[in-house]
């Protein structure tokens, strides 16, 4: 059994309390037992967890796993105390806010001997598993994504990283990328932004990713993807699973640590997730420029 403490109790926090609570039987996930949780806040119990102190937390022998739930720009840190500690890390996406930072957690990592797992519910969504089915075998022309959604509360950071998993789609989908330009438009009193990134797939078809987000805007992807032989436009819609994202995702971590995720699929998993973060990198500086 793995003992974990779940970090910042928002929405993701509560929900990882609550599939420890009820793991999907026969899964890996029954092997996690949620022993305790850390808030900024002092706070009742959760769900019968009670609240420790970070310090107390490192320190526990029956504490082995961290589930990094807080607003972004405290992730690295958070990451960082508990792999420095030993503890097995699973941090909601995004990782940090700047690759190199990343890259020195999964070397910290990997010389602790421990699992570092990012999160990326949006690659287990029905939705994204039906237009990965409809994208296979078709050779690209171009294409967009546009994603609109109501504004970020403060702390999730800058846009290519608080929407990486729009871009994360897009590199699963189209394989590695690079940047040739982006573009920010900002209406910081109305909590407005537009972020527009163009990229370049790896034979040179031009895909555009918008992130556009503000009060009142419908949480919506639009594409237009144009391939030799037909164009999408629109996600192709899918009944949800019957396993929800974050159990799934919770699988997928505690098979991590049961040793059954092959070395070649967790090293595909950290050149994939090491890729996106420095796009996301080379977009927020184009933006500044
Ligand atoms: P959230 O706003 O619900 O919580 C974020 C942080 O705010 C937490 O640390 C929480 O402790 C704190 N917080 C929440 N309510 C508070 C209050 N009343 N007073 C003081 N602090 C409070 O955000 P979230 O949706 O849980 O997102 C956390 C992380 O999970 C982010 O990194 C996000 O990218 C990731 N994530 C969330 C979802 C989702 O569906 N919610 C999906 C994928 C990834």
């Amino acid at each position: 059994m793995f003992g974990a403490v779940v970090v910042g109790i928002g929405t993701a926090g509560w929900v990882r309390i609550r599939d420890m609570l009820a793991p999907l039987p026969g899964s890996p996930a029954e092997k996690l037992n949620v022993r305790a949780f850390i808030s900024r806040r002092k706070l009742d119990s959760q769900q019968g967890v009670s609240q420790v102190t970070a310090e107390e937390a490192v320190s526990r022998e029956d504490i082995q796993v961290a589930f990094i739930c807080t607003e972004n720009v405290l992730h690295e840190e958070n990451v960082r105390t508990f792999l420095q500690a030993g503890k097995h890390v699973c941090v909601e996406y995004p990782m940090t806010m700047n690759y190199k930072a990343a890259l020195e957690l999964w070397n910290l990592a990997q010389e602790k001997g421990v699992i570092l797992h990012e999160e990326h519910i949006e690659l287990l969504t029905e939705d994204y598993k039906e237009l990965k089915r409809a994208v296979e075998g078709k050779l690209l022309q171009e294409g967009t994504l546009h994603f609109t959604g109501g504004a970020l509360k403060p702390g999730f950071g800058f846009p290519a990283f608080s929407g990486i998993a729009r871009l994360t789609w897009l590199v699963e989908l189209f394989g590695e990328l690079s940047v040739t330009a982006a573009t920010m438009e900002e209406d910081s009193g109305n909590n407005y932004s537009k972020m527009t990134a163009k990229l370049l797939t790896s034979d040179d078809r031009p895909l555009m990713w918008i992130e556009e987000r503000g009060p009142g805007l419908p949480r919506a992807k639009n594409i237009n993807f144009q391939f030799d032989s037909c164009t999408l436009t629109e996600v192709p819609p899918a009944p949800r699973g019957a396993v929800g994202l974050f159990m799934q995702d919770l699988i997928h971590f505690s098979a991590k640590l049961a040793g059954q995720v092959s070395p070649g699929e967790l090293h595909r998993e950290k050149i994939r997730i090491l890729h996106c973060l420095r796009l996301a990198e080379n977009i927020q500086q184009l933006c500044k420029r």
